[in-house]
């Protein structure tokens, strides 16, 4: 090893084999500083120690006022600390009480207790006003800190709100109101006009209108009727209605939905890692220093006055740190400003890799089109339309396919009585092989009757062919067409504006109905009629050819992308509401199926990222400036701590701007 190297190289490798027994030694002591605070970060926060009741800000109002009074008496000597004293215990004691809760926890170097330290540092080199200041600024900006958090903590907990209470199951000997959790699949429960409805289901009885705004975000509420599914969470506006339940209360979309929300704080973005990391190193370093300036340094020097006071100034520069430089909190706000909308993220992380995403690709359908196909012609082989539309919606009588829904509904049109499938293959991105009355029949797009041997005809006109066969005879084609969204080209395009270079459309569709969408909506790259396996392969690519520091994001519809998002850096869902493989698949998933969504996701993210960075560059910078100018004596300690009392709080409200 190292034979080919430049003598620059050989030197580095030097160096760092030196280095290396260093570093090994002093990795324990590391893990210890590591690890401390991913204990805390697990454990919830609690106050078990309650110090001053629940108005402990009175006592901050209290001292302050003292320390406006004090000035004015007219005392000397011995007096002024004595006086000094009593706010100064006033203050102290929240702080030194946190500090208590947190060694307790493990963390042993911690804010509050550099406080204290601080304080009594500043109160022992005889800046009294100074000492106590300290303790009420820095219990302000914790108090700002706390409030904020509890805001947004509060702000999210409102998709808390959407868990049912209860709900009023119909039995026979009548009404009976239950805990959502003990209903079971199959039960009839009694939803009343303006309640919300308590589980998912099918409505068996009952017209009425449905709001979704809770869950989706959507505004208009919509008509729905016997045999229309509704969905946990979602408020049944206009009238009485009775539904089937269909699945369990822990399978419900409101507790799903509230799941994911809850746990999404638990995955933080790396740059409040970063922070943390970053911090972990400051606390100390600020200690260490003050330890040198105020104990070193006049031992050699003497000045033990005149050193203290630069040396608290470290302190004080350590105390009036936010935790993660607010970082933890401008992504909190973030989630809750998306989940207002609709959109729900799995972590933190995920708005971060959105920030900074440069490619964005889309599966066609249900995405930029609207998934809703419609039947345009019908093209039979010796036999009538009817004939040949009422054998294919009987073998796609259960798929939840978009396509086999058209069909179903042509079919249904035709007053026609429609046989069930017994038997069904759905073979993704081909279609369908079911049997019906014993007969095996075919319904998908050439490649699937390619694979099975059958011929069939070329259609005349592009657009999406549906090939139908009976046992090996082929019966025909049904062209369908599906719908471009209104608003897609504007979406896109604000993607672009937002920093998007890459914009590729990937489709099972033929190329036919792909290429006019692609070019009309300038799309970068497309590749069109992809299995879905084909599909993987595709972003599979992407990702070994993207830059370093990019991502790439994925945007499917909840039902058939699942397996191709999670090659993605991220997976966005549209149309989530109420697609099982949404919830288990996609990072975030938008619950309705507006585009405009998607950039809003974009701008948020880039938003909350470069506030991160912002956040990130001030607090570190601005920590380290402190210090500095105060040790060597450019600023007092005085001018420290309102200085860093400024920078925590334009910390904090830095947050404010993410909306
Ligand atoms: P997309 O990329 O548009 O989401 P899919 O991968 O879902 O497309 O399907 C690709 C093609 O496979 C469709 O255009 C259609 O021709 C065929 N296909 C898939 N599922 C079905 C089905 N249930 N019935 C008929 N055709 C289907
Ligand atoms: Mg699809």
């Amino acid at each position: 090893m190292g034979k080919h190297l430049a003598p620059k190289q050989k030197h580095e490798l030097n160096f760092i084999n030196r280095i290396t027994p260093v570093i090994n030694g002093l990795k324990p002591l590391a893990k210890a500083v590591r690890e401390a605070p991913e204990k805390r970060a697990s454990a919830r926060p609690s106050r078990k120690v309650p110090t001053m009741g629940r108005h402990p800000w009175l006592f901050y109002v209290v001292s302050a006022l003292l320390l406006v009074v004090i000035r004015f008496l007219p005392i000397d000597g011995w007096m002024v600390p004595a006086a000094y004293a009593i706010p100064a215990l006033l203050a102290i004691t929240e702080h030194a009480a946190a500090a208590y809760e947190k060694i307790r926890s493990g963390e042993y170097l911690n804010r509050p207790l550099l406080c204290c330290a601080a304080a009594v540092l500043l109160f022992a080199t005889k800046l009294y006003t100074e000492s106590v200041l300290l303790l009420i600024l820095a219990y302000a900006a914790a108090y700002m800190e706390r409030r904020l958090s509890e805001q947004s903590a509060g702000e999210r907990a409102k998709t808390a709100e959407i868990l049912p209470q209860y709900a009023i199951l119909v039995t026979e000997e009548g009404n009976e109101r239950v805990d959502p959790a003990a209903v079971n699949p199959g039960d009839i429960l009694l939803v009343p006009a303006g309640e919300r409805i308590p589980l998912d289901g099918v409505i068996v009885d009952g017209i009425t209108t449905i709001d979704t705004a809770a869950v989706s975000g959507q505004r208009s509420p919509w008509a729905v009727n016997v045999g229309y599914k509704v969905y946990s969470g979602c408020r049944n506006l206009t009238s009485d209605i009775r539904m089937r339940v269909s699945r369990p209360y822990e399978q419900s979309t409101a507790k799903r939905i509230v799941k994911v929300a809850e746990a999404a704080a638990d995955f933080p973005p790396e740059q409040e890692r970063a922070a943390e990391r970053c911090q972990r190193i400051l606390i100390p370093a600020m200690l260490g220093l003050a330890l040198l300036v105020g104990l070193l340094l006049p031992l050699f020097r003497g000045e033990w006055l005149y050193h203290g006071r630069r040396a608290a100034v470290a302190l004080i520069a350590a105390c009036m740190l936010t935790h993660s430089f607010s970082i933890s909190l401008l992504y909190s706000r973030a989630l809750s400003v998306m989940e207002a909308l609709g959109v729900f993220s799995k972590g933190k992380d995920c708005l971060e890799s959105i920030a900074r995403a440069e490619t964005m690709i889309f599966d066609k359908t249900g995405t930029i089109t609207e998934g809703r196909y419609t039947v345009t012609d019908v093209y039979p082989v010796k036999m009538s339309e009817k004939q040949l539309l009422t054998i294919a919606a009987a073998g796609e009588s259960f798929s939840r396919h978009p396509i086999a829904a058209a069909i179903r509904e042509a079919a249904g049109k035709l007053d026609e009585r429609v046989a069930k499938a017994t038997k069904l293959y759905e073979i993704p991105g081909r279609g369908i092989s079911a049997i019906v009355g014993g007969r095996r029949i075919l319904i998908g797009n050439a490649a699937l009757l390619e694979e099975y041997g059958i011929k069939y005809n070329i259609p005349s006109h592009p657009g999406t062919a549906i090939h139908v066969s009976v046992d090996t005879r082929y019966c025909g084609y049904i062209m369908v067409t599906d719908k471009v969204r209104r608003r897609a080209f504007d979406a896109l395009e604000t993607l672009r504006v937002n920093g998007i270079k890459k914009l590729v459309l990937l489709t099972g569709d033929v190329i036919s109905v792909a290429r006019p969408i692609a070019s009309r909506l300038n799309f970068d790259m497309l590749r069109a009629e992809l299995k879905p396996e084909d599909k993987v392969k595709a972003v599979n690519y992407l990702m070994k050819n993207k830059g370093t520091h990019s991502t790439i994001v994925f945007v499917g519809d909840g039902e058939n992308s699942g397996k191709i998002m999670s090659h993605a850096d991220t997976g966005i869902a549209m149309g989530s509401l109420g697609s099982d493989s949404a919830l288990a698949s996609a990072d975030v998933m938008v619950m309705d199926r507006d585009i405009f969504k998607i950039t809003r996701l974009l701008t948020v993210s880039r938003l909350v990222y470069r506030a991160g960075l912002e956040n990130f560059a001030a607090g570190a910078g601005g920590c380290a400036l402190l210090v500095i100018l105060g040790v060597f004596g450019v600023i007092s300690p005085l001018a420290a701590e309102l200085l860093g009392f400024l920078l925590s709080t334009a910390l904090l409200a830095n947050t404010f701007r993410i909306k």
